[in-house]
Formats: C-alpha cells, sequence, structure tokens
C-alpha cells in the first residue's frame, strides 16, 4: 500500500489520481485484466510501491485491438472530418496543459525524475507536440498524377495504416506516449498503447483525458503491462503497425517478428552518442553542453551523449571542470523541488550501471568521478555521476550503452581520427560538436553517421524535426511530416473516364 509520507508530498489532483483504483482502458470501458494478474509501479526514490496496475494478458490485448478495429471501421471516428480530429487533438493538448501539475506530479513520483524537469520538459513537450500533430489532418493531401493512359484520371488518397500497436519505454513515459500517439491520430489510426511495467501511471492518465475530451471509446486504449504484454501486442494479426521504443535487443525481436508478419514497423533503439569538442571550441560553453548531454535525466536517454572526445591539449582541463560540476551535483527524490539528478528507475537498472562501471574499472578505465550508488541510506536507486577518462574506444564502456549517469571521455589528436572513433559504433541516433569554425561544423555534420547532429547545443528537439536512428540505433524517423507518413498509406485510384 501507499505510504502516507509518499502521497502526503502531492497536490490533492495528483494524489487522488494515484490513490484510485487503476484499470486497463478498452474502449470505453476501465476494466481489470481478464485474469485478474496485477503489477506493481514502485517510487524509485524510495523503493516503496506506489500503486497496483493490471498486468494485460493475451484476452485484454484481443480485447483492446478489437476496440481499437471497431473503432477504426464502423465508430465515428472514421467519418469523423479532418478539421474534427484536429479539434480533439488539440483538445487533448489543452487539458494535459490544464493538467501540468498533476501530470509533473505523477511522472515525478513514478519515473523519480525531478518535477521541474518532468513539468517544463516531459509535459510541457508533450503539449507542445500534441499541439503540432493537431495541425496536420487538415493537410494530409493525395495527388493527381501525371499518368501517360489518355482518358485516365488517376490519384492517390493517403489513408490511415490503421490499428497502431505502440510500445513505450520508462525514461519520458508521457512524452514518449505523445510522440507515439499524436501522429497515429493525426492521420486518422486508432492505437493500443503499451507503457512500460516501470511508469504506467502517465499513460492511463493520459487515455483519461482523451475519453474526457471526446475522443470516440477505441481510439486510445492503454493496456498496462509488462514486455509479456508487449510481445502479445506485436504478435496479433490485428496489429497493422508497430511502433516501439526502447533497449536495441528488445528491438531487434520487435523488429523481426513484425517484419515476418509484414507490418509496419517503426523502431526507436538505443545509443552511444558522440559528443566530439573542437580545439576551438567555447570551452565553457561545451564543458557546460557535455555536462547536460549525459547527466540529464540521470543519463537515462537514448539520445544521451556517452562518448565524449577532447582535444588532447584541453583534456585536463575540461575533465576538471566535469569533475567539479559532477561532484556538486544535487542528487534526490524527484518531488525535492531542490534536486538535479534523481534516481534510476529501478533496482535492476542500479545493478546494471554498476556492473557497468566494475568491468570500466577492472579494465583499465581511470575512474575520476562518481562510481557507484549515492543516498543508499533513502532506499531509492540512486547513483552518483560517473566519469572515466579512457586511451581509446576498445573497453566495454566506451562501447555498450549504459543508461545510467556515466560519461566516458577520451583525447584526441586529429579530426579525421575522432570522425573514424565517433563513427567506429554499431549505434547511430545522435551525435554532437562544439565548434566556433563554420566549415569544421558542417563537414563533421555531414560525417557523423547519426540520425541527428546537434552543434554547439546537445538535445535540441522539436515535433517538426526528424528524430530517429540510423544502424543500430533504429528503423524510420518520429516527429513532422516523416513522422506523420509513418501512419499513412497510399492508396493509388485508377479511373478510366
Ligand atoms: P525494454 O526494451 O525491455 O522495454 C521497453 C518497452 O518494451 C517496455 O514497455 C517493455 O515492457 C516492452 N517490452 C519488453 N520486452 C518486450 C518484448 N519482448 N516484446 C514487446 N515489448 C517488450 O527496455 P528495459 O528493459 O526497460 O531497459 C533495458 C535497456 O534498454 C536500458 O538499459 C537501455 O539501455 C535501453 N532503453 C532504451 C530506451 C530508449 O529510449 N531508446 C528506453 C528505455 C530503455
Ligand atoms: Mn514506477
Amino acid at each position: 500500500m501507499p505510504t502516507t509520507a509518499l502521497t502526503d508530498r502531492l497536490d490533492a489532483s495528483a494524489r487522488e489520481f494515484v490513490l484510485a483504483p487503476h484499470r486497463l482502458l478498452i474502449g470505453a470501458a476501465a476494466v481489470e485484466a481478464a485474469d485478474g494478474r496485477t503489477l506493481a509501479s514502485l517510487d524509485p526514490s524510495s523503493g516503496a510501491e506506489i500503486a497496483t496496475v493490471p498486468l494485460a494478458g493475451r484476452h485484454d490485448v484481443d480485447r483492446a485491438v478489437a476496440a481499437a478495429r471497431d473503432a477504426l471501421e464502423t465508430g465515428p471516428w472514421q467519418r469523423m472530418p479532418a478539421a474534427e480530429r484536429a479539434r480533439l487533438i488539440a483538445a487533448l493538448a489543452d487539458a494535459v496543459e490544464d493538467h501540468s501539475d498533476e501530470l509533473a506530479e505523477i511522472e515525478s513520483l513514478d519515473n523519480g525524475k525531478p518535477v521541474k524537469l518532468a513539468k517544463v520538459v516531459d509535459v510541457a513537450d508533450t503539449v507542445a507536440y500534441l499541439r503540432y500533430f493537431s495541425g496536420w489532418p487538415t493537410k494530409i493531401e493525395g495527388g493527381v498524377l501525371p499518368v501517360a493512359a489518355e482518358r485516365m484520371l488517376c490519384y492517390t488518397r493517403m489513408e490511415p495504416v490503421g490499428v497502431c500497436g505502440q510500445i513505450v519505454p520508462w525514461n519520458f513515459p508521457l512524452l514518449m506516449a505523445a510522440w507515439k500517439v499524436a501522429p497515429a491520430l493525426a492521420a486518422g489510426c486508432t492505437v493500443v498503447l503499451k507503457p512500460a511495467e516501470q511508469t504506467p501511471l502517465s499513460a492511463l492518465r493520459l487515455g483519461e483525458l482523451a475519453l474526457e475530451v471526446g475522443f470516440p471509446p477505441g481510439v486510445l486504449n492503454v493496456l498496462t503491462g509488462d514486455g509479456s504484454t508487449g510481445a502479445e501486442l506485436v504478435e496479433h494479426p490485428g496489429v497493422d503497425k508497430i511502433g516501439f521504443t526502447g533497449s536495441t535487443a528488445v528491438g531487434r525481436q520487435v523488429g523481426a517478428k513484425a517484419s515476418g508478419a509484414l507490418k509496419r514497423v517503426t523502431l526507436e533503439l538505443g545509443g552511444k552518442s558522440a559528443n566530439i569538442i573542437l580545439p576551438d571550441a567555447d570551452v565553457e560553453a561545451a564543458v557546460k553542453g557535455a555536462y547536460q548531454a549525459i547527466y540529464f535525466n540521470s543519463g537515462q536517454a537514448c539520445n544521451a551523449g556517452s562518448r565524449l572526445y577532447v582535444p588532447a591539449q584541453i583534456f585536463d582541463e575540461v575533465l576538471a571542470a566535469l569533475v567539479d560540476r559532477a561532484s556538486q551535483a544535487r542528487l534526490g527524490p524527484g518531488l525535492d523541488p531542490a534536486t538535479q539528478l534523481g534516481p534510476l528507475i529501478s533496482a535492476e537498472q542500479q545493478e546494471r550501471v554498476m556492473r557497468c562501471v566494475r568491468q570500466g574499472e577492472a579494465e583499465g578505465a581511470h575512474l575520476l568521478a562518481g562510481g557507484g550508488p549515492a543516498l543508499t541510506e533513502s532506499g531509492g536507486w540512486f547513483f552518483s555521476p560517473t566519469l572515466f577518462a579512457v586511451e581509446d574506444d576498445e573497453l566495454a564502456v566506451s562501447r555498450e550503452e549504459i543508461f545510467g549517469p556515466v560519461l566516458v571521455a577520451s583525447a584526441y589528436e586529429e579530426l579525421e581520427e575522432v570522425v573514424r572513433r565517433a563513427n567506429s559504433t554499431p549505434y547511430g541516433l545522435a551525435a554532437g560538436v562544439w565548434t566556433r569554425d563554420l566549415s569544421a561544423a558542417h563537414r563533421l555534420a555531414q560525417m557523423l553517421k547519426a540520425g541527428t547532429v546537434y552543434v554547439n547545443r546537445w538535445g535540441a528537439s522539436d515535433p517538426a524535426a526528424p528524430f530517429g536512428g540510423v544502424k543500430s540505433s533504429g528503423v524510420g524517423r518520429e516527429h513532422g511530416w516523416l513522422g506523420l507518413q509513418a501512419h499513412l498509406e497510399a492508396k493509388t485510384v485508377w479511373v478510366a473516364l
């Protein structure tokens, strides 16, 4: 049961939601899992249980997919004018905005992240995202095609791809849900959303708000559950498209299954992104940027700048500045307004990060800051911001995604060398460059193999700007027109006149 101390720290609306019984959202109904199974969501800052949610199984996936299919093919959704679809998505944006404080608290409690970060990043970006995609329904156009045949009209219709199974991770629970749901709804699809087992609460609240603002039942269904629920969704023959964000290992399986069934699939996976400081960079800005790039969200970001390349002549200066910043970081529970770095998501994640750090030390990486759990007396899964210096890129800490607050820094001599080293990874999500040299910036932007290159600003993001990975970091792009297009199918119509 939730402890009084925990929920005392929440405002009334968040407390009411967290303490209420939680149900799957299928069509218009809020239901238990058919087989009655549940899972507990924990507070990463204390390890305490916050809430119990249903653990959806095959039968529930069946029901949710049927509700989504029904809404797609027979309900008001498919007859609805695009402008009305736009209005509903905009209304959901407004509802999320009206519940900003509540959602930020729910997110902070369930995920552990600082409540301020939850509000200005997760919730605010969710609102911006929904609002951006609310602009698209009325702009989805086919074309009339200049075919050679005489007395022939040939045109395309851009139609919704169908029922979308969407599986999201725990690092930005509400925002990742919005990244999936918004383009699907804009395209006229219907959705079965599966939040991560560690952070099920904000997706349930989003689903409730969607019903409250008037989305027809079945358009957005929310199934809480674990990996087995996700696997059922991927394998369900009634699902037309899978959208997945999570680990590369699971993404590979999801992609293989979806492709085998010839479902549409987009995957946003892991990374080991390189952040490169050039010799002429504004060192202060680069240090600040490099710090944020890795320690933001306690390192639990797919696009974390986890490999730092520094010119040999300023290596010691840059690393000393990073050690200084890391030593001043204020770790604490997400709901404490003074907290800068929250805990890791789970005991497993803390152990995983610890294993990676031990392996780094054993393999000869030089530990300059952090290196272990913090605030252990709190019962939470905190980890000190950790910094390694390494000579080359051969160690596991330089190659594997850690998904925690662990930065691996290395000195380099030549531009060609650093580009080669930055690219020598199976991943390709993001890369960063810090320089005042315009031509070097653009040359590197071209040479780096990544879905996104940040110049003098790590982590810039906008609903209009495509995001996604090359190589093992994923398939497809989210955001903008490309993100919408992934939820549309072109139908070509030939009319002999
Ligand atoms: P995960 O890939 O196991 O989980 C992500 C989502 O997929 C969750 O909703 C989960 O329930 C679901 N899932 C798990 N197994 C599934 C399956 N077989 N079929 C369908 N869905 C399934 O990630 P995790 O275990 O939470 O974290 C492990 C590692 O993944 C992290 O340490 C990190 O390296 C990486 N990760 C990456 C991201 C990202 O944003 N790219 C996010 C979270 C985790
Ligand atoms: Mn949780």
